[in-house]
């Protein structure tokens, strides 16, 4: 989820590589709208953190209890925090993703980062409510209803307990993980999320390294995940928030990285620019290493299709987009539904692209 790349792009537009200029892409008056709404995020520079090692559930297939980040000490003192993200920010860094295990089992160093940082994130399970002065946006895993999410995550009405948790909040965004097995039960969520208020957006599970098994999605799976996202962004516009274009990203059967290249330092050497210069993982001991970092370490790479890995590696891609008129519309449609589920203050604007788009140079599926 990295827009800083596009400054590298939007500076100087590629005028030369096909039929259409770039100033005729944003000329229709709601397109030139648009991006010069979402081109004003350019400057986040993301980075994320790995808060504590604690988890209040164990759910399958999760990726932080693979690998050894799981084994890094804690450092629970809220000065050594402080002075890390003085020095993030000393860096460039403008937006942090606090995560795995359970951000919400630390809150006072929520807030420490919050004073520092005001952009960023926390991805939680939803199951204990993070403070309101901590004004980042909450992203509240959701894997099916509360059978699935009990006999999956090992946790009692999750969904009731999380909406009871966040209804009413604007900060809260609903991740919807599709697996093989869950997709006919994201109409019975979202229908409860709709009703309560909520927002929605949409998830793909991604297997762990190693992970071989039932959570693993298959081509056949994918296109029904398709089709469900588009059934339910059609059928509850207030409620979920994305686009066809972030269902194709997601559920093509190549993976986001076969499809747009990866920019994270874990697929990306170089150093010069983007997310190979900037991009930081940090674990519960506030170390890094750059041979495996990236938002979703532990993940397959060949199977990757996070809605986090997509918010870096398809905004990342303006110039291939910038190819005619829907792709690049498809395009915007993709950043602006990122901007809504990762900015505080970002409204979702309408889609302005109301068909499936193929990634530039790749089949549809
Ligand atoms: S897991 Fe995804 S985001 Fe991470 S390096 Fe691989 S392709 Fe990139």
């Amino acid at each position: 989820m990295e827009a800083k790349h596009l400054t590298h792009s939007t500076s100087k537009p590629d005028t030369g590589a096909g039929e259409w200029k770039f100033s005729d892409l944003i000329a229709e008056p709601h397109v030139r709208e648009r991006w010069d709404r979402v081109r004003r995020y350019f400057f986040l520079r993301e980075s994320t953190y790995d808060m504590t090692n604690r988890c209040n559930i164990r759910c399958e297939g999760c990726y932080y209890y693979k690998g050894e980040k799981q084994h890094a000490h804690e450092v629970g003192d809220p000065e050594k925090w402080r002075s890390l993200m003085k020095s993030e920010k000393a860096r460039g860094i403008t937006y942090v993703v606090l995560a795995g295990a359970e951000p919400s089992l630390v809150p006072e160093l929520l807030t420490v980062c919050h004073e520092e940082m005001p952009l960023g994130s926390i991805a939680t399970n939803g199951l204990k409510w993070i403070p309101g002065s901590i004004g980042y946006k909450i992203h509240i895993s959701v894997w099916g209803n509360d059978d699935t999410s009990q006999r999956v995550r090992g946790a009692k009405q999750m969904l009731q307990r999380q909406i009871e948790n966040y209804r009413g909040d604007s900060r809260a965004v609903f991740v919807y993980t599709f697996t093989p097995h869950n997709i006919a039960e994201a109409d019975q969520v979202t229908r409860i999320l709709a009703r309560e208020g909520c927002k929605i957006t949409f998830n793909v599970f991604s297997s762990p390294v190693g992970y071989t098994g039932a959570l693993r999605h298959t081509e056949s799976s994918l296109r029904q995940t398709r089709q469900a996202m588009l059934n339910l962004l059609q059928r509850y516009p207030e409620t979920v928030l994305y686009s066809h274009y972030n269902a194709v990203s997601h559920t093509h059967h190549l993976g986001l990285h076969a499809l747009f290249g990866c920019s994270y330092p874990r697929c990306n050497p170089s150093t010069d620019i983007g997310l190979g210069r900037s991009f930081r993982q940090y674990r519960t001991d506030l170390n890094w290493d750059r041979d495996a970092a990236c938002c979703v370490p532990d993940t397959d790479c060949r199977d990757c299709r996070h809605y986090a890995a997509g918010s870096a590696v398809v905004t990342a891609r303006l110039f291939r987009h910038a190819c005619e008129p829907d792709v690049f519309a498809s395009w915007l449609d993709y950043v602006d539904t990122y901007l809504a589920v990762w900015v505080t203050g970002y409204d979702k604007g309408v889609n302005l692209c109301q068909r499936w788009v193929a990634p530039p140079g790749h089949d549809l599926f």
